[in-house]
């Protein structure tokens, strides 16, 4: 039963595209293989959200280069927890930069206070690395399963992630492709945040899209999450034009929310077709992971852990509401973004 439920929910969530190209949402990938350590989580009864300011890959990081074959144009990186084949030739340094991102969100999907399958061995953990492939030519990306606009996309079936080079900031220089260095990170660890919640969290479009934006507007500098100025990265990336500027929506510090009852409610092609729904979502997520009730995100890890044990996403958000009504929720959330100098007003 548990494989059957699985896949009913995986059949209303099959592709989960990133946002379109013309949001600012870029990434850097590369190639090396990682020492990530194994999971370190504690037991599910007092895990906490990660209270690490910084979370770093360990020395013994590298990207090894397991094929170069030009007369099949193909190219095949490894690190520790990904397979990485493209059909161009890669820059190291572009190749290292892809591998640190998914290493790194690897890393810190696996402190998240959920249940993720993915961590879970013996309990649909798949043996062996995670398949990303990196595409030169966009016609192939869309034949493949990106969806149009998008700058990359986990599938859920077969557990892949596609990214089109110019999704990411490679560009072709003098024959070779060069990475982009002004553009942000936040494709690869949206879409990698993605395949590490494959599983029954993958359910309601704000909470799916909520923690991918999350997790990928975390600043990273040289293998390194620095989670001491993700606040600052969050309000940046929704308001402004980002981390450094590297892309963000620009809604400025008054933004009208569409109601929150429609944001949670509505299944996950509605959510998608929502004017600025992946920021709402993320403000929406980072509310419930460290400000409501007692700002320990434990309304948000009992929702998941009651995804996990089965339960409809309908009765795991009343889990969130907690007894409130929707308009209680938007007050709270208002108040709470209020301080930080985000004023919201709902459209109901
Ligand atoms: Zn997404």
């Amino acid at each position: 039963m548990a494989a059957n439920s699985e896949t009913a929910s995986h059949n209303s969530l099959e592709r989960i595209a990133s946002a379109s190209l013309s949001q600012p949402r870029q990434v850097p990938i590369a190639q090396k293989a990682i020492a990530v350590p194994q999971s370190s989580r504690s037991s599910p009864s007092i895990r906490q959200w990660p209270n690490q300011t910084r979370h770093t890959l360990p020395d013994g990081f590298e990207v090894q280069t397991l094929e170069s074959n030009q007369d099949s144009s193909r190219w095949s990186y490894r690190s520790e927890h990904f397979d990485f084949v493209s059909d161009a030739a890669l820059p190291d340094e572009a190749v290292e930069e892809f591998a640190s991102l998914f290493e790194l969100t690897h890393l810190y999907c696996s402190r998240l206070p959920f249940e993720l399958q993915r961590f879970q061995k013996g309990k649909n953990h798949r043996a062996g690395r995670l398949k990303v492939r990196l595409m030169e030519d966009y016609s192939n990306y869309l034949r493949e399963g990106g969806t149009p606009e998008s700058g990359g996309i986990y599938l859920t079936e077969p557990d892949l992630i596609l990214i089109p080079f110019e999704g990411i900031g490679l560009r072709k220089e003098d024959g070779t492709y060069q990475l982009d260095s002004t553009r942000t990170n936040q494709t690869l660890m949206h879409e990698a945040t993605h395949m590490m919640m494959r599983g029954p969290l993958l359910k309601d479009g704000w909470f799916v899209e909520g923690a991918a934006e999350y997790v990928a507007t975390i600043p990273k500098k040289t293998n390194t999450l620095h989670v001491d100025s993700h606040l600052d990265a969050i309000k940046s990336y929704v308001c402004d034009y980002g981390y450094q500027d590297r892309g963000g929506h620009n809604l400025g510090p008054e933004i009208e929310f569409v109601s929150l009852q429609t944001l949670m409610e509505c299944d996950y092609p509605t959510f998608q077709e929502i004017p600025n729904g992946y920021p709402y979502a993320l403000l929406l997520f980072h509310y419930f992971a460290h400000a409501d009730g007692e700002a320990d995100g434990q309304r948000l890890r009992d929702y998941a852990k009651a995804l996990n044990q089965g339960a409809e996403n309908g009765t795991a958000r009343k889990i969130l509401l907690a007894g409130r009504d929707y308009r209680t929720l938007e007050k709270l959330l208002t108040n709470s973004w209020e301080k930080d100098g985000i004023s919201l007003t709902f459209r109901n």
